[in-house]
């Protein structure tokens, strides 16, 4: 039997959430909130369950949440979009990811990539036959050299995956980046995808930008989004990809096949929320840059040093002041030594760089945050 994906192993988060469970480390690793959800949402689910919507929905997911996801981006970036042509349910970002990758990607096209990559992109494009070619961004402030990736665009250039703000980086795009990557979108008639997974968790002001507001970009790109990120639900694998009519068809046809529809009463709880609730998703922004900021103080006596965060929920930490082991190797010996657990950078590279940084995910209570800050102050 030949693999189809022989480098892929187990993925980084369920290796360290593992590890921290088995250590009963504090688990700032995997990306995910631990805290509850909104009680209103969660009882939304119960109760739309218990009226019986409990088949399948329509497979582009049930119209009054396509039509609340069309009425965010209106209110967000001043976009009209159509929510029967343009927008598609998907179960989480991770099936809207694979499955634009495959609705674009043939063998021999090339699909460019930043490193540090979020993991499922590469073995997406691999499974349908294009090779990723691979641009490292690198500390401390991980910005995309837009000339760099001009000279690596080639004939058989078809596709560009950014992702802004950017897991694990936290560094987020200016209206320059976004011109830039039209520009050269348009240029070489390349499709992007845009990865906007934590769109509502930019910080310090700046100006919350997607594809969305850029309409030539916006004409050739797929752009996709979590609801798992911004309402905390990352267990209900709900998320949704907006993409021109064209492009819809090629994906809705794909995604009837992947996994037809996705989860009802999920749909209709979040249909709800964005309807009734739309300050939280207008105050996720401080919520998280209150938590960033609480964990930063909190590591100032620490000998980490921390990395720019524009976004996310994410903080990198150079840990060169403490040790000289490699980022991989440092991970399990906190994990295990200090019982926190944290994301070697170095697995989202395809040729790491020789830094020591890893990444803790800051989306805790306040008593989580404080429990690993002092272990991580000892050390
Ligand atoms: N893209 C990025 C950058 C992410 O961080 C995540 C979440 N880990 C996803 C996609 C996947 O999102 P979902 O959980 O909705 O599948
Ligand atoms: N997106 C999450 C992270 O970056 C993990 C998602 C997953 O476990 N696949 O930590």
């Amino acid at each position: 039997f030949k693999s189809k994906l022989p480098a892929v192993g187990t993925t980084i988060f369920s290796q360290m959430s593992q590890l921290a469970t088995e250590q009963q480390a504090i688990n700032l690793s995997q990306g995910f909130p631990d805290f509850p959800a909104s009680p209103k949402l969660v009882s939304a689910l119960a109760q739309y369950s218990a009226q019986g919507l409990n088949q399948y929905a329509p497979m582009p997911g049930i119209a009054p949440l396509r039509e609340q996801i069309a009425a965010l981006i209106q209110r967000c970036y001043r976009r009209s979009v159509c929510a029967q042509q343009e927008v598609t349910v998907t179960s989480g970002a991770t099936e809207a990811l694979f499955v634009a990758i495959s609705a674009i990607v043939s063998p021999g096209d090339e699909v460019i990539i930043f490193d540090p990559a979020y993991d499922s992109y590469a073995p997406a494009i691999a499974l349908n036959g294009g090779k990723a070619v691979h641009i490292a961004l690198t500390a401390p402030d991980y910005r995309v050299n837009w000339l760099q990736v001009a000279d690596a665009v080639t004939a058989r250039t078809k596709l560009i995956i950014v992702n802004s703000p950017h897991n694990p980086s936290g560094m987020v795009f200016s209206q320059q980046d976004w011109l830039a990557l039209q520009q050269l979108v348009l240029a070489h008639n390349l499709f992007c995808i845009s990865d906007e997974v934590y769109e509502h968790m930019v910080f310090d002001g700046a100006a919350q930008l997607s594809a969305n507001g850029f309409s030539e970009l916006a004409a050739r790109s797929f752009i996709v989004s979590s609801f798992g990120k911004t309402f905390h639900v990352t267990g209900w694998k709900l998320g949704y990809c907006v993409a021109p009519p064209a492009l819809t068809v090629e994906f809705r046809k794909i995604h009837q096949y992947v996994t037809f529809a996705s989860f009802t009463p999920a749909q209709y709880a979040i249909a709800d929320m964005l309807a009734q609730q739309r300050q939280q998703v207008s105050g996720l922004a401080a919520f998280y840059q209150q938590k960033r900021d609480s964990f930063a103080m909190l590591l100032a006596n620490s000998r980490f040093n921390l990395l720019p965060c524009q976004g996310t929920y994410f903080q990198l930490a150079d840990y060169s002041a403490i040790s000289e082991l490699d980022d991989v190797s440092f991970c399990r010996w906190l994990a295990t030594e200090h019982k926190v657990a944290a994301i070697p950078l170095s697995v989202f590279y395809q040729t790491p760089p020789q830094s020591r940084i890893i990444r803790f995910c800051f989306a805790k209570q306040h008593d989580t945050l404080q429990a690993a800050a002092e272990a991580l102050c000892q050390i």
